[in-house]
């Protein structure tokens, strides 16, 4: 299994944990080692890098630090590139 898939279970299970729900991963254009996903419910992300620069984590967001719902902190002006799950709650556009 490649690391990046390894990871993304790791991280899934960290959230759930959690509480959380998390969506499908979506993968970043730009930064192709990346992954993330956010929880349905409270919209908390979760990041997955497989390639890490040196003083930067592997997997990092509020969804696995923070248990669901127990934060407000909600980016309304965040865009998913999710394809399938529109978890856009609200906001401008
Ligand atoms: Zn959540």
């Amino acid at each position: 299994m490649r690391r990046i898939e390894r990871l993304k279970i790791e991280a899934r299970q960290s959230c759930e944990w959690r509480g959380h729900s998390m969506g499908r991963f979506t993968r970043d254009n730009y930064w192709k080692e990346v992954r993330y996903s956010h929880c349905k419910v409270c919209g908390m992300q979760v990041v997955v890098d497989a390639h890490p620069a040196p003083n930067s984590i592997t997997i990092g967001g509020e969804a696995v630090a923070l248990d669901c719902g127990s934060s407000s902190h909600w980016d309304a002006g965040w865009v998913d590139h999710d394809e399938g799950y529109d978890w856009h709650k609200g906001g401008t556009e």
